[in-house]
């Protein structure tokens, strides 16, 4: 018997418990201890019925990632599921924690499923572009008919207890779900009827076997959201086969399907996301002892596009935020837009009245930043000017409690200026939101040159309270993301004045998997920000520049809210059209600025907006601003709409090949005459030697 499988004996029922530390995942020893105790327990006449659960946080939490993909050893798990199915006793799994993939899977082979309160379970392989591969899409359906198994199977969020319960996947709740289970396994052992096998179970799949048409509806509606991901497909599919296929057929086809879906670059790209969002807010040099302090009630100044969002995020996890505008009247339009934003939430239903009357209880306003004396962290979400943000800090310095995190949301600002107009830079960080604030999941923490561990810390751990993914970055202008794109943007209008249209480069972007084009997101976000921005500089910094958005500015066409921008909006549609004054506009700068216009690529357009994105990438990772290159595949994917299959830009620029992005650089510098476009030194030097950034995260985890 395998040391990560323990049998017991409460009097004829038998108890198999599973027994790897942390999550019990079902690692080639267990597998083989939970086969191996089947075989023997159905041949004990002594014992009954078998209660098959796990030992400490959970049941199991089913596969160990790390292992998808190398070679395994038999048996698989779904001959273990089969085994257990196929047992001539009753097996009632006893369920608590989280019961996840492989472990839930395995839950489906047992007779029956008792769960303890708080119980989660679920199918989530779906997240890692891969599909459930051990009978979960031929099962589910045979429980909770095949459109319910969909909405479980295609989004793949875990489900609660009671939703479970109700649902029909587990059977009961119980306080101590392995007394009750050996209870159940007994009453079935005694009452002796015939043992269901769920894979034989084909009632729950009537229903929509004769009328499909439901369950397509729910498909298509799945379909939509998945953003070119080829999993999400799968998924459909699969079920589909549970209805179409004789079982032990579909079964096969899942596997095969499952394992194919492992080696696809999809899957490859989701993994390493997984696991960069997990490594993004580790950092290398905290000490081991640092305790966040603790935050219990939040500050934040200006209820503007970004204030008012960030205070929602706190509102949501039951944290009280005092909001500080300069004006009554400022306040009350900020109050307005964070009802109004619930209000949409409650009209979808997704949240109650009474969610909506709690999460505004918690918002108070004011106007005296005296107010902020017993805030245990303060973020500062004011125009992006720096006197202001100066002054601002110079005040906190003096109202804020001694353990008090200060913190800024600035875009691009010198966080350690900013710290400096305190007598305690130490707690002073940088806590980058991204628009809209209670939506996007990127939360880049700038850590200053003084910011003390535990400050940051704190705000890590508060991240991951408001359900942020934090990404820990250094000082630099635009920090991670910001800096990146610049890169971007600039190449957007060179290829405008060399000869492309607005339209074909969004089309080249959204083609790529963005979900929007560089175009059209500067008409959302509004084209005045930036010119106003340039203006206050005198001009781009580094001798880039936006002539035609600045042009566009100058006639006052800011984007949608002008209902003129890069392209024109009809009466309120959000969709843009293509605008023959701004192709004039483009052509006369052009020809002003003595350039040739010609037809270019959407190759060639992809590559000028994305490479140069990796170049500066790689900069950033050279001069530590990022501490590996996940941190900015993180950034990218959850901030700035990178596709998620893609698996960000240092991933993906991993998968095109270092020496191929830096001979495109070095061609596109030659053609152009741009000498910025030229490759990063570290990108360069990575080339020569044949390797990819991953390498550099390699070289990191083994020195760790
Ligand atoms: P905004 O103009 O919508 O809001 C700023 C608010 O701050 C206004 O309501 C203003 O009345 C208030 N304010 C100004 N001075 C104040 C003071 N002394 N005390 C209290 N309130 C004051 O601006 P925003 O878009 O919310 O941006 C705020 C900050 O967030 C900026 O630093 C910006 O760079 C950054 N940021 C913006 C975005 C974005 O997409 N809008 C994204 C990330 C970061």
């Amino acid at each position: 018997m395998s040391d990560l499988v323990t049998i017991t004996r409460n009097g004829s029922i038998a108890i198999v418990s599973i027994e790897n530390p942390p999550v019990n995942a079902l690692a080639y020893e267990v597998r083989a201890g939970i086969f191996n105790a089947m075989e023997q327990l159905a041949a004990d006449a002594s014992v009954a019925g078998v209660v098959l659960t796990g030992s400490g946080r959970t049941f199991s939490a089913g596969a160990d990632i790390r292992e998808f993909g190398k070679p395994s050893q038999e048996p698989w798990l779904p001959v273990v599921i089969q085994k257990v199915e196929d047992m001539p006793k009753p097996v009632v799994a006893a369920l608590h924690g989280t019961v996840l993939g492989g472990g839930f899977e395995l839950s489906l082979g047992c007779h029956a499923r008792i769960a303890a309160p708080g119980t989660k379970v679920g199918l989530p392989e779906v997240k890692l572009g891969l599909m459930p591969g051990a009978g979960g899409t031929q099962r589910l359906p045979r429980i909770i008919g095949p459109e319910a198994a969909l909405k479980v199977i295609v989004p793949g969020e875990p489900v609660g207890t009671e939703a479970a319960l109700k649902m029909g996947m587990i059977d009961a709740v119980s306080d101590d779900p392995v007394a009750a289970a050996v209870e159940h396994a007994s009453r079935m052992a005694s009452e002796g009827k015939p043992l269901v096998k769920v894979r034989e179970n084909d009632a729950p799949l009537v229903a929509a076997k004769a009328d499909r048409s439901s369950f397509e509806e729910t498909a298509a509606a799945l379909l939509k959201k998945a953003k070119g991901l080829k999993a999400p497909a799968a998924c459909i599919d699969a079920v589909r086969w549970s209805m179409d296929l004789p079982v032990d057929e579909a079964l096969v086809k899942e596997r095969e399907t499952f394992m194919k879906l492992i080696d696809d670059d999809q899957s490859k790209a989701q993994r390493h996301i997984f696991f960069a969002e997990r490594e993004a807010a580790k950092v290398a040099d905290m000490p081991k002892d640092v305790k966040p302090r603790e935050v219990n009630k939040v500050g934040v100044i200006g209820a503007g596009t970004m204030g008012g969002g960030i205070s929602m995020n706190f509102a949501n996890v039951g944290i009280p935020v005092t909001i500080i505008e300069t004006s009554q009247e400022a306040l009350d339009r900020g109050f307005a837009t964070i009802e109004k934003n619930y209000r949409i939430s409650v009209s979808r239903g997704r949240m109650t009245e009474d969610d909506l009357k709690a999460r505004m209880s918690l918002l108070t306003g004011s106007t005296d930043m005296n107010d902020l004396a017993d805030a245990d962290m303060i973020i500062e979400a004011v125009f992006e000017e720096m006197d202001i943000k100066k002054q601002i800090f110079g005040d906190l310095d003096r109202i804020a409690k001694p353990t008090a995190v200060l913190a800024t949301n600035t875009s691009y600002l010198n966080v350690d200026d900013i710290a400096q107009m305190t007598k305690r830079p130490g707690s002073v960080l940088g806590t980058h939101f991204f628009s809209p604030a209670n939506v996007m999941k990127l939360l880049e923490i700038v850590r200053g040159a003084e910011t003390e561990p535990e400050v940051l810390a704190t705000a890590i751990e508060i991240g991951r309270r408001i359900r942020k993914v934090p990404v820990v970055v250094g000082v630099c202008f635009g920090f991670v993301g910001n800096r990146m794109l610049r890169a971007r943007s600039l190449e957007t209008e060179r290829l405008l004045l060399e000869g492309a249209t607005p339209q074909q480069v969004d089309a080249a972007i959204t083609g790529f998997g963005f979900p929007m084009g560089p175009f059209a997101m500067g008409d959302l976000a509004g084209l005045d920000i930036g010119w106003r921005i340039r203006k206050q500089m005198g001009g781009s910094a580094d001798g880039g520049s936006a002539d035609i958005a600045d042009a566009l500015c100058e006639m006052g066409r800011f984007g949608q809210k002008t209902g003129r921008g890069f392209y024109i909006y009809e009466q309120g549609s959000r969709a843009g059209t293509p605008d023959p004054e701004v192709a004039d506009l483009i052509e006369e700068t052009a020809a002003k600025k003595g350039i040739t216009r010609r037809q270019i690529g959407e190759e060639e357009i992809v590559e000028r907006l994305i490479y140069p994105m990796i170049s500066e990438g790689a900069k950033i990772l050279d001069e530590g601003i990022a501490q590996r290159p996940g941190d900015i595949d993180a950034v990218w994917v959850f901030g700035y709409g990178f596709p998620l299959w893609r698996g960000g830009p240092m991933f993906y620029a991993d998968q095109v090949g270092l020496a191929h992005i830096r001979d495109r650089l070095n061609h596109y510098a030659e053609t152009t005459g741009n000498k910025a476009l030229k490759p990063a030194p570290l990108l360069d030097r990575l080339a020569d030697e044949g390797l990819g950034f991953a390498s550099l995260a390699r070289k990191e985890a083994k020195a760790a």
